[in-house]
């Protein structure tokens, strides 16, 4: 991997100061920073060649969506996905799994069908299901988790029967750090013949996600999660459910003959994309899977696999300071308290510090209610950041507690 000084040049928001003191950015969970190519990337876009795509057949509509094909390829190439056609923008990981609970649930359940989840699941993948059900009158079912934050898969087993219609899971639960194993949830589901939807929010900053090798039938990320701009997501498909499922959203570009009396759709993949798509997003992602191929993934894992273990014995060094999240298993995001603090007074004061960590209950209260907590404090770190800020972060914790006596 290149040196560590020289790729953080690459990202210039890292070299700000807060309060007078240098930026230590810990919130890579909630979204990450950008190198220096995707600004110029989206910025070249509106200053060269704006236009919107698919529409016009002038010179700059034409580059605009040679720029947002060229990157729907580079991300079916990232994610080793069969087919560019299998590949959906959406708004984000939101945005795709609210799209397919919708246009999943119109097309197959029934009353009294289940849709399997799991305790870590980030609100993002509850909420859509759980509104699907009341429509549809369909029931939640929750694998549980044990004291480390992992699921537990003798309870899923248990779960899976002739009702269950589709399940949805996180790669890695991004209020704990926890990875599932996601490639024995897909292999027990296809044994009952039912599909799988994962979240890769989390997962596909720190991991390496090959659609076709876990066999999944729908993978759902974000492109700010990745080093690439908000706005901008992605929503995998088989081609055999895509095919067979309606659109989630009607307008333009999606459509192939309109009349009042009935509509026909466009083929795979733009009977999904609705509307003006983020294009210049859409271009800023693919310019940042490309730097993170740069890097080299397994460089990056590693990489954040020595952070994940430095953080983890300093903080678990500091006296009065509890973990959540202790599976062997971890992205690299580190969950805590510190006994008699709040988690919010614990933030607050570390951001006076220049460090920027996240607080309260990460979107996944079901989390917090298993530990009957009200939030933690969560660093999640990610390729560049350094030892000397995991340091700087234990510091600041030893300066908290004294400032609490
Ligand atoms: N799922 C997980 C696991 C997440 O971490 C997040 C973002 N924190 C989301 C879903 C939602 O992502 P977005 O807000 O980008 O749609």
């Amino acid at each position: 991997m290149r040196d560590i000084a020289d790729i953080r040049a690459d990202f210039p928001i890292l070299s700000r100061k807060v309060y007078n003191k240098p930026l230590v950015y810990f919130d890579n969970g909630a979204t990450t920073q950008k190198p220096q190519c995707v600004l110029d990337a989206v910025d070249e876009v509106y200053k060269s060649y704006n236009g919107n795509i698919h529409r016009g057949v002038h010179f700059l509509s034409d580059m605009s969506s040679e720029g947002y094909e060229g990157a729907r390829e580079k991300v079916r190439s990232f994610i080793n996905a069969g087919r560019k056609e299998e590949v959906i923008f959406t708004s984000g990981t939101t945005g795709s799994i609210n799209g397919i609970a919708f246009s999943f649930g119109e097309r197959y359940i029934k009353p009294g069908d289940e849709i399997i989840l799991s305790r870590l699941e980030h609100h993002a993948n509850i909420v859509p299901w759980q509104m699907m059900c009341q429509r549809k009158g369909a029931v939640l079912r929750v694998i549980p988790i044990n004291d480390n934050g992992e699921i537990i898969p003798e309870d899923y087993h248990k779960l899976l029967s002739k009702k269950t219609k589709l399940v949805a899971v996180t790669q890695a639960s991004n209020a704990l750090g926890t990875v599932l194993p996601i490639k024995e949830i897909i292999e027990a589901a296809h044994s009952v013949d039912v599909p799988v939807l994962i979240d890769g929010a989390q997962g596909i900053q720190h991991g390496f996600v090959d659609v076709k090798a876990l066999d999944s039938d729908f993978y759902v990320f974000s492109g700010h999660k990745i080093y690439g701009p908000a706005g901008i997501g992605i929503l995998y498909g088989k081609e055999k459910w895509l095919s067979e499922l309606d659109p989630f959203q009607g307008g333009g570009d999606m459509v192939d003959k309109v009349t009042f009396e009935k509509t026909t759709y466009n083929q795979l993949p733009f009977k999904f994309e609705a509307g003006t798509m983020n294009y210049p997003a859409a271009i800023g992602l693919a310019t940042a899977l490309d730097y993170v191929s740069g890097l080299g993934r397994e460089n990056i894992a590693a990489r954040e696999k020595e952070l994940l273990l430095y953080a983890t014995d300093r903080l678990s060094a500091i006296k009065g300071l509890k973990i959540y999240g202790t599976s062997g298993k971890k992205i690299s995001t580190i969950s805590f308290l510190l006994k008699d603090i709040h988690q919010y007074d614990t933030g607050m004061i570390l951001d006076k510090m220049g460090i920027a960590v996240r607080t309260g209950t990460h979107c996944a209260q079901p989390v917090m209610d298993y530990y009957r907590i009200d939030g933690t404090v969560r660093a999640s770190l990610c390729f560049y950041n350094t030892l000397e800020e995991i340091d700087s972060l234990a510091e600041g914790i030893e300066k908290v507690k004294s400032m609490f006596g």
